[in-house]
């Protein structure tokens, strides 16, 4: 049987009241949600631009090894891995300007 609830009446402050707001949450003050809100919105657009900028990235990585079923492994090995390279270092180079751009880096 669980502990007996502290004797309430109805009109107790319940923000104070460890057993009604046991994490102590308090009231937003007035405007604060609406800041808030465009804080978390502006962050979520950051991190779906830092997600494109390395997702790009990551895709011009050269696919892992490859072992066949009779042992064999297979790697990939572009006829051209100094293009590759080339490619793949400017991506990374132009990180800090493209996060400044689009507002990630002040
Ligand atoms: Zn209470």
């Amino acid at each position: 049987m669980n502990a007996p609830l502290p004797d309430h009446d109805n009109h107790h402050n319940a923000l104070l009241c460890p057993y009604c707001n046991p994490e102590r949450l308090v009231l937003a003050r007035p405007g604060e949600v609406e800041v808030l809100q465009a804080k978390l919105q502006t962050s979520d657009a950051s991190v779906q631009i830092a997600v494109k900028l390395l997702s790009g990235i990551h895709a011009l990585l050269y696919p892992a090894p490859r072992t066949l079923p009779d042992g064999r492994t297979m790697v990939f090995r572009p006829e051209n891995p100094h293009e590759f390279m080339q490619e793949l270092s400017d991506r990374i180079r132009a990180l800090p300007d493209e996060m400044t751009k689009a507002g990630l880096l002040k």
